[in-house]
This record gives C-alpha cells, sequence and structure tokens, in this order.
C-alpha cells in the first residue's frame, strides 16, 4: 500500500441496499482504510441513549434523515480519533448538500480532500427485496444476507462464529420506501456535487459482490497512479 492510500478520503454514495457497508467493510480489511457507518454511529448513539440518539431514533424508524446538526457533530467527533489518520471510508455519509459542504469544510482544516466518490448505482425494484433480507452478526459487525449472502452454517457467523444475529429495525418495507424518497430527494443530488469537483467514480453495483468489490478496490488502487 502506498502512504496516498493510508490517508485516502473515499466516500460510498448510493441508495439503502446498495451495498455500501458491505463494500466498505470489504475495502477496511482489504486496505486498511476506516469504515466510518453514520448509520452505525448514530445507532450506538441510540443504544447509548445519549441527547443525540433520543433525538434520532424516532426519525430513523420513520426512514426520515436526522438533522444536519447532530450527523456532522457526530462525523466530526469520530474523524478526530487517531485511527482515522489511516484513511476513511465513509459510508452513510454525506446525505445532502449541507453535509457535503461541511466535510469539505472539516478535511480542509487538516489540508485533506475526498479523493473519490464511488456511487453505486442500482435499480430502486431491487432495493426492497435487498435491505428487507439483510440481517448482521452481533458479535463482528459481518453483514448476510438470506438470499444473497447466507451464512455456511445457518444462524452461524461465517467471520467469528457468534450465533447473536440481529435486524435492523428499519429494515422492512413499509421504511424502506421512506429510505429511498429521502435518498432521491435529498442525497442524489449529490452525484452532481462530487461530479463537478471531479472526483465521481460511478460503478455498477447490481452484479456479484466480489465483482463490485473488485471494481472498488481497483478504484481505490489507481487513486493516485
Ligand atoms: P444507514 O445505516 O446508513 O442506512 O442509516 C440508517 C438511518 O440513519 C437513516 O435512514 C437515517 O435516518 C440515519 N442516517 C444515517 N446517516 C445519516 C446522514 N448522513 N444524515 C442523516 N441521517 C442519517
Amino acid at each position: 500500500m502506498t502512504n496516498a492510500e493510508k490517508s485516502a478520503v473515499l466516500i460510498l454514495l448510493g441508495p439503502p441496499g446498495a451495498g455500501k457497508g458491505t463494500q466498505a467493510r470489504m475495502l477496511q480489511d482489504q486496505f486498511g482504510l476506516v469504515q466510518l457507518s453514520t448509520g452505525d454511529l448514530l445507532r450506538a448513539a441510540v443504544a447509548a441513549g445519549t441527547d443525540a440518539g433520543r433525538t434520532a431514533k424516532a426519525v430513523m424508524e420513520a426512514g426520515d434523515l436526522v438533522s444536519d446538526d447532530i450527523v456532522i457533530a457526530i462525523l466530526r467527533d469520530r474523524l478526530a480519533e487517531p485511527d482515522c489518520a489511516q484513511g476513511v471510508i465513509l459510508d452513510g455519509f454525506p446525505r445532502t448538500e449541507v453535509q457535503a459542504q461541511a466535510l469539505d469544510a472539516l478535511l480542509g482544516e487538516s489540508g485533506q480532500k475526498i479523493n473519490a466518490a464511488i456511487s453505486l448505482e442500482v435499480d430502486d425494484s431491487a432495493m426492497v427485496t435487498r435491505v428487507s433480507g439483510r440481517f448482521t452478526c452481533g458479535g463482528c459487525g459481518e453483514g448476510y444476507h438470506d438470499t444473497f449472502k447466507p451464512p455456511a452454517l445457518s444462524g452461524t457467523c461465517d467471520k467469528c462464529g457468534s450465533t447473536d444475529m440481529k435486524r435492523r429495525a428499519d429494515d422492512n418495507a413499509e421504511t424502506v420506501a421512506s429510505r429511498l424518497e429521502a435518498y432521491h430527494a435529498q442525497t442524489a443530488p449529490l452525484i452532481t456535487y462530487y461530479r463537478d469537483q471531479g472526483v465521481l467514480k460511478p460503478v455498477d453495483a447490481m452484479g456479484e459482490i466480489n465483482t463490485i468489490a473488485a471494481d472498488l478496490a481497483a478504484i481505490t488502487r489507481n487513486l493516485h497512479g
């Protein structure tokens, strides 16, 4: 790995179910970049019962976007932790233009910039099935899917052997519809935002997980030539 890869800032854009979490974890394993998921950070805040978590809970259950102020504050604190110096993959952030501008400003303070905004391109019609079948290992966070990525031994994590599998409260058909709506209204415009910055990398994300991962790995390797 080059030094440039180590300090890379990658963004994964795409609707719920596009595979952002799965691909971010694969890039983390392969390149040592740190996956920063604002959804995970918010779920941790909800579980910990912080003020931000209490405010975010109902919004997340409705499939709407949590306020920019809360999300930007959570992301800023996480980005300041020392492990982020090795490079980050932002998964689920930014989701609005205000967040995108805040990110540019935050990175600018430390002389960093976005190396690539990878847009995972998918058909909306497939997303409800993708999201409603998914679950996660409570032990190590590995993601699974009833149809597309079942564990080898049903109910047992391939990676860590835990049998503590979790499904998200907002991964149901009704909430996914609201989340897709929020994506198209508020997040999809960021595709133009990053195209204008010259960092947009569109990737067809309807195929096999490993094929998409190979495309993303090639983009990451080629970031700095
Ligand atoms: P995710 O795990 O990325 O699917 O996010 C789950 C939920 O957390 C979303 O439906 C939003 O309610 C909230 N959320 C996560 N990231 C953001 C963000 N960057 N801005 C606003 N809300 C967010």
